[in-house]
């Protein structure tokens, strides 16, 4: 079966079609700048020379998705001969409040479910929403499936979801830690109990998916324990733009010195700070590991706050753990980053880890790159969420 897999964001669109149960990528593209006049949608299909490239208006979600199915059906650039070929659709939803705790068939019940989690995901679940319906529009019947990236998260124990906030806001606002990245800590999980030969739920593994965004979680008996992100992505690591944990009070400090609205200090927190607003160069890690080696002290900065931030949240699963038997490295700079891997377990030995400076020297391979004698074992395993939004909504819809 074809299963058609879109993650909708505000103003684009990624696309990838993927043969299950074989796993097989297909082709894979993205739609760029939805709304705007210069609308463009870039196809690849796996295996071709060349990319199929198309600029064209597309002032809305459906207009978007109409021209991704007439690139799949395309006689040269395609991959179907009729949309029949596709068995399914798979979307990718940011936010399922404590409604969802795992992927699920859509159908009006889950939609509405969707549209209540807005509050929480202002500027992600109304897009998705429009990618779902844009579907059901242009390709009535087709079965569909949700699949969350909080719901991994929702087997937290309160304890480690809920905020020391009066209890009011938790009942009124369901204001709460929810957790992102699901579905890659999921993939990931998963994939290291198979290379660890174990069954899941024998394991504690810490999960570190280092991105543009960025979280960790802690993984116990095959099911969440607790993870740094929070209400929204903005808590725990220092990211990209993002500035993670922060004494909250430091915000109405700065708010009533510089004259900011919440919305001001919102953006500020989520679009200036982190690795970009503390080196001042860039929010991309390769910009900063170049200006950090150029003797660039502020970038420097930036990237040890990084490292400082992971090894506290590792230490802190541990400890709430019990133990950890792996942890996992993935996503852009987990997969990529042998520098910032080598700096996270430098001076780990008490928790019992070890790297192997020669194994790390490895990128986007699942490998196991401790020494043998590191008594926690450090994984590289590259991420596919798409894979995992594939298997979940094949699962689903042929069960
Ligand atoms: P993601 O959000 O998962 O796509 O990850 C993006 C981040 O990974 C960016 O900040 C990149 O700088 C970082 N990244 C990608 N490749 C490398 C690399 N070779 N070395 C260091 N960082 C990398």
């Amino acid at each position: 079966m074809k299963v058609l897999v879109i993650n909708c964001g505000s103003s684009s669109l990624k696309y990838q079609v993927l043969d299950m149960p074989s796993e097989q990528l297909i082709c894979k593209g993205l739609v760029e700048k939805i709304g705007l006049k210069d609308s463009m949608l870039t196809h690849t299909k796996i295996g071709a020379d060349e990319k199929f490239v198309l600029q064209s208006p597309m002032p809305d979600h459906t207009t978007a998705i109409g021209h991704v199915l007439d690139a799949l059906l395309d006689p040269e650039h395609g991959v179907a001969k009729s949309l029949y070929e596709i068995g399914a659709v798979g979307h990718r939803i940011l936010h399922g409040g404590d409604k969802f705790t795992a992927s699920c068939l859509v159908d009006e019940k889950c939609k509405e479910a969707i549209r209540s989690c807005i509050p929480l995901g202002p500027l992600h679940n109304p897009a998705n929403l429009m990618g779902i319906e844009a579907c059901e529009k242009l390709m009535p019947g087709k079965p569909q499936v949700a699949v969350f990236d909080t719901a991994f998260h929702q087997t937290m124990p309160p304890e480690a979801f809920m905020y020391a906030l009066p209890y009011e806001y938790y009942e009124k606002y369901a204001v709460r830690k929810y957790g992102f990245h699901g579905t890659s800590h999921r993939f990931v999980s998963a994939k290291a109990a198979e290379m660890l030969g174990k069954d899941i739920k024998d394991l504690k593994l810490i999960s570190c998916h280092l991105g543009n965004g960025a979280s960790l979680a802690a993984i116990k008996d095959g099911k969440c324990f607790d993870t740094s992100m929070g209400l929204t992505p903005l808590e725990g690591l220092v990211m990209g733009t993002r500035c993670g944990d922060i004494d909250p009070a430091a915000i109405p400090f700065i708010a009533e010195k510089e004259g900011m609205s919440f919305k001001e200090a919102d953006t500020m927190m989520n679009k200036k700070s982190g690795i970009l607003g503390v080196s001042g160069v860039s929010s991309d890690f390769r910009d900063v590991e170049a200006a950090a080696n150029e003797g660039n002290a502020r970038a420097q900065l930036a990237l040890d706050m990084f490292v400082h931030r992971v090894k506290h949240y590792i230490g802190a699963y541990a400890a709430e753990m019990n133990g950890v038997d792996a942890i996992i490295f993935t996503a852009g700079l987990g997969e990529n980053g042998k520098t910032t891997r080598a700096a996270i377990c430098k001076d780990m030995d008490y928790l019992g880890i070890e790297l192997d400076p020669e194994r790390n020297d490895v990128r986007g391979k699942e490998t196991v790159i401790s020494s043998d004698a590191s008594r926690v074992k450090v994984l590289l395993i590259p991420t596919n969420e798409e894979l995992m939004i594939a298997m979940d909504t094949y699962d689903i819809v042929t069960k």
